[in-house]
């Protein structure tokens, strides 16, 4: 830019209020529409977007919804995104993340507290269901790993959390990898030592960080449940998954009585929930001994029926949320794929 010319920006606005359009005094995540326009805010930063991974059970839904047609799938997500202004499924409620280059950093931008410089290469933290994005053109639906390459700017807000791009892990493996990273970074809070473990949807890319996370801690049993023969395929290749166990998660009675042969009647100390469909509740929850944890990770979670659901039933479990974010979960996520040649080969294989 020549030196003479004046940026204009929007006033600093730390969690992106002044995107909300129509809906004074919700954020944007509420929000139904977003307003991805520029200038950026003084304290925004603008991202040339390179692709988005759309969270599991989001790409789920709208692949079903278009029955598996790519063509159809680029319309709709496309409608979507000029629709609201952002990626946000309006039936799972969730989002994903994305991966691009840092185009213009607004002078208020927290760079202290959150380093970072145009021309830097960054996948986002935080969902694209709250994230300002404009899509230019869809460049490649990839149907079997929910990415979609595209060609657009996204708006991060001074609020925003994300990750400078590694330069030992390929771009969309790190994109695969980052966009679960919650998951196995809330596994090693909630492990113990010798805990019986069961993955629910465990073959997917969450299912294996967290069974390998798992099977780091001592004495750990590690079960992972999942359905489709590719999936179960790939779980036995592991040597981090003790037993391999073929249930349909929404058959609860099914998985229940799997596990309890598995475990002797014992049950789970902890279940942990990846798949990514509805229904999923009740599986975890009889998969679980009494006062173990149930951490519901999936998107497709209803809160109303896991609640209702373990109390129906008189589960006495500790139910979690799936907080998609911890301190440092980023960096723990990554050093798995630099520490286990298994994941990483399986992460190459297939998030390349
Ligand atoms: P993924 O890679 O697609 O894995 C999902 C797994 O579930 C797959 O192995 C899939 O098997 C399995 N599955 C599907 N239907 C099943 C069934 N009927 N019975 C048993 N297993 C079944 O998904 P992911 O990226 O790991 O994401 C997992 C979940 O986490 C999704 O619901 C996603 O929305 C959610 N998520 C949450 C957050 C958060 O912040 N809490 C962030 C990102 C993602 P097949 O592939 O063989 O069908």
């Amino acid at each position: 830019m020549n030196s003479t010319e004046t940026v204009t920006y929007r006033p600093a606005d730390r969690l992106g209020l002044q995107r909300v359009i129509g809906q004074p005094g919700l954020l944007p995540q509420q929000a139904e529409k977003v307003d991805p326009s520029l200038p950026i805010a003084r304290d925004e930063l603008l991202i040339e977007v390179e692709s988005l991974n759309i969270d599991s059970a989001s790409f789920h839904q709208i692949s079903e919804a278009c029955e598996g047609d790519v063509r159809r799938i680029e319309t709709h997500i496309q409608d979507l995104v000029s629709r609201r202004g952002k990626q946000h499924n309006p039936v799972t409620g969730s989002g994903g993340m994305l991966i691009g280059r840092v185009t213009q950093v607004g002078p208020e931008f927290p760079v202290d507290e959150k380093p970072v410089q145009v021309g830097d290469r960054i996948a986002s933290l935080v969902s694209l269901s709250l994230t300002p994005l404009q899509i230019r053109r869809i460049r490649k639906v990839h149907p079997s790993i929910d990415r979609v390459d595209v060609e657009g700017h996204a708006i991060l807000f001074a609020s925003g959390l994300f990750a400078r791009l590694p330069s030992d892990i390929t771009d969309t493996v790190a994109l695969a990898a980052l966009d679960v990273a919650g998951a196995p970074a809330q596994t090693r809070k909630l492990v113990q030592a010798n805990d019986t473990v069961v993955v629910i949807g465990g073959g997917g890319k969450s299912g294996v960080l967290c069974l390998y996370e798992a099977k780091r801690k001592s004495g750990v049993r590690t079960l992972a449940i999942d359905f489709s023969p590719h999936s179960l395929a790939r779980l036995r290749s592991l040597a981090f998954v003790d037993e391999v166990i073929q249930a349909d998660a929404r058959n609860a009675v099914d998985i229940m009585e799997k596990v309890k042969v598995a475990t002797g009647g014992k049950m789970a100390d902890l279940v942990i929930n990846v798949a990514n469909l509805p229904e999923t509740e009740m599986g975890s929850i009889l998969a679980c001994r009494q006062k173990g944890i149930v951490y519901l990770f999936s998107m497709a979670t209803s809160f109303t029926r896991a609640a209702l659901g373990a109390e129906g039933v008189g589960a006495d479990v500790d139910l979690r949320i799936g907080n998609g974010y911890t301190e440092g979960h980023a960096d723990l996520t990554l050093d798995l794929l630099r520490e286990s040649p298994a994941l990483r080969e399986l992460f190459e294989k297939t998030y390349s």
